[in-house]
């Protein structure tokens, strides 16, 4: 193994970025690309709207608001408040005045065709952050949400408009006008020794990384071993729909459910103490307190996960 271990993580938004914090805090600290679900981005008050890249970048910037997990500590609301007294513009989906200032420049960016790769790089390294992070490729790929109530839904229609109530039908990942891979998510893949993904919503944050054209394929070719980690413990997610979406798909709401899915991709799973015993056929498992409740066990399960699968080789 290389000297200073170089490990690429799939990525979406709160769940996820809690695990990049203990990657980040680890010693000695390994050289960390993080893959992020742009899914769910989209265009809202003429702004470029990156949900999951700003999340992990205000989480690695320790900027993140602690209670919601999103967004900027201690932000104001000034020009949303304007928007709604002023203007009656209904302003369903939160924006505090400091996180609109990353929207201008990432609009203004995007309007002079930047790229978002090479903007969120940019960001990153202005706000001090070692690792580097990506977006899962430039192109836009939008995922939609076929509901029983109101047919397809825009990913944020559904997930912030309507707080995922509505009865999830169908997930449509968009491939359609997707540019594929680009050089930066193949060379940060392709380099890796370690593969992870993170605990995240399988279905909302992982599918549509692994919807990027060739990127699936290029997992299942890699000689680096790849983990996963279950985003539910004791038959439930931590936060957020993961498991009310699995039942509405028919889904049994367990990790050996999400191992399952990533089944032909990945090696190897890290399951939570929690949760019954399950073996796979080809799977390497362990189990893990995976409950990150705390800068210290998040620390601890990135820790104990690397040093589970460095024993693979010995
Ligand atoms: P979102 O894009 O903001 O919804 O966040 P993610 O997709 O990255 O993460 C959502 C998932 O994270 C949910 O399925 C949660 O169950 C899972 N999650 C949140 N906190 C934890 C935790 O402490 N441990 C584990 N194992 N999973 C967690």
């Amino acid at each position: 193994m290389a000297l200073r271990q170089k490990i690429a993580v799939l990525i979406g938004g709160v769940g996820g970025a809690k695990l990049a914090l203990g990657l980040a805090n680890l010693q000695p600290n390994p050289h960390l690309t993080f893959i992020v679900n742009t899914g769910d981005d989209f265009w809202h008050l003429g702004l470029k709207i990156c949900p999951d890249i700003d999340t992990l970048v205000y989480t690695l910037a320790g900027t993140v608001d602690p209670q919601l997990g999103w967004g900027v500590a201690d932000d104001t609301t000034h020009v949303l408040d304007s928007l709604r007294q002023r203007y009656a513009i209904d302003t369903w989906f939160k924006l505090g005045d400091q996180d609109l200032a990353l929207h201008l420049l990432r609009t203004n960016a995007m309007r002079g065709q930047v790229s978002l790769t090479d903007f969120t790089s940019m960001i990153a390294r202005r706000l001090g952050i070692a690792a580097t992070i990506l977006p899962m490729c430039d192109a836009e790929m939008p995922t939609s949400i076929h509901t029983r109530e109101h047919g397809e839904l825009s990913f944020q229609d559904y997930f912030v408009r309507q707080r995922w109530q509505p009865v999830v039908e169908k997930i449509a990942y968009d491939s359609g006008q997707a540019a594929g891979l680009s050089a930066q998510v193949r060379e940060a893949l392709t380099c890796a020794d370690l593969v992870m993904i993170a605990p995240s919503n399988p279905w909302l944050s992982i599918a549509p990384i692994l919807a990027v054209p060739g990127l699936r394929e290029l997992l299942m070719a890699l000689p680096a071993p790849k983990v996963a980690i279950t985003p539910v413990i004791g038959g439930d997610a931590v936060k957020g729909p993961t498991a009310k979406i699995m039942r509405e798909l028919d889904l049994e709401v367990s990790a050996r459910t999400v191992a399952g899915y990533y089944g032909g991709i990945i090696d190897g799973f890290v399951d939570d103490l929690r949760n019954p015993h399950f073996s796979v056929a080809g799977l390497r498992t362990t189990r893990l307190d995976t409950l990150m409740t705390d800068l210290e066990r998040k620390v601890a399960l990135a820790r104990d996960t690397l040093d589970w699968v460095r024993g693979w080789s010995s």
